[in-house]
């Protein structure tokens, strides 16, 4: 689904990812673990092509995002992206937030597009928010507001940045639960987590990254219980 070969970025003279290999196969939850500047966002930047790769291929679902006479509105439009902050347009209702995207970009009509996200408000347990406005919402409903708003887009890959970050802590089992529930319909996903709990539970494999390359991947009892990197001892020491 997701298959990238010899990615490298570098911003002027650092080189945030060197030459980095990874596939995430369809039905995969991946989760990306590894300390501040490591690279991890810019990582999951570079699968959407947010961030222009300096070399390396990038595909998913067939698309060779890289190539430069890829449709890059086209192929984004399968691939949902969840940010540590929700970015909702705070002067939409949630209802709203929701249709946007699939009137312009899928030429959904009103009706149909309200009727996507009326259903994947259920999903993520917000059906009854869908006039409120964001400001009206805590920070773990927004969430779910920001994942429900790029499921309805019919992706057929979620990318996770942190989603659970900038949450309060009684907030983030909501968050995580939704995502969890994701995982069990079989959506593939590449998740940037903090939550070494979820990363265990959920998912299927687990990368270690640490400048700029993957240092260690496995399963979550292969890299989480039982490292085998020092540096992937010494991150794990830290955060757990
Ligand atoms: P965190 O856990 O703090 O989110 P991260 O692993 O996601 O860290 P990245 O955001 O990918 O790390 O950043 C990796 C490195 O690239 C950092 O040193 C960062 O300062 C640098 N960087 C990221 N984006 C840019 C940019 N647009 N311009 C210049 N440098 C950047
Ligand atoms: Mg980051």
């Amino acid at each position: 689904m997701i298959k990238i070969a010899g990615l490298s970025k570098s911003f002027g003279s650092l080189e945030v990812l060197r030459s980095v290999d990874l596939e995430v196969r369809r039905g995969e939850v991946v989760c990306v673990i590894g300390p501040s500047g490591s690279g991890k966002s810019t990582l999951l930047r570079c699968v959407n092509l947010l961030e222009e790769p300096s070399a390396g291929r990038v595909e998913v679902d067939g698309v060779e995002l890289t190539d430069p006479d890829a449709d890059l509105d086209s192929a984004r439009r399968h691939i949902g992206m969840v940010f540590q902050q929700f970015n909702l347009f705070s002067h939409l209702t949630v209802g709203q937030n929701l249709t946007v995207a699939q009137r312009k970009v899928l030429k959904r009509r009103g009706p149909e597009a309200l009727e996507v996200a009326r259903s994947n408000l259920e999903r993520v347990g917000l059906a009854d928010k869908i006039d409120a406005m964001p400001s009206q919402l805590s920070g773990g409903q927004q969430q779910r507001v920001a994942i429900a708003r790029a499921l309805a887009m019919n992706p057929h890959v979620m990318l996770f940045d942190e989603p659970t970050s900038a949450l309060d802590p009684e907030l983030v089992g909501d968050v995580l639960g939704v995502m969890r529930g994701l995982a069990d319909e079989g959506m593939t996903m590449l998740v940037v987590t903090h939550e070494m709990q979820f990363a265990r539970e959920v998912a299927d494999r687990v990368l270690f990254m640490d400048g700029g390359g993957i240092v260690e991947q496995g399963t979550p009892a292969e890299v989480i219980g039982d490292p085998k990197q020092e540096r992937t001892r010494t991150f794990l020491a830290r955060v757990l």
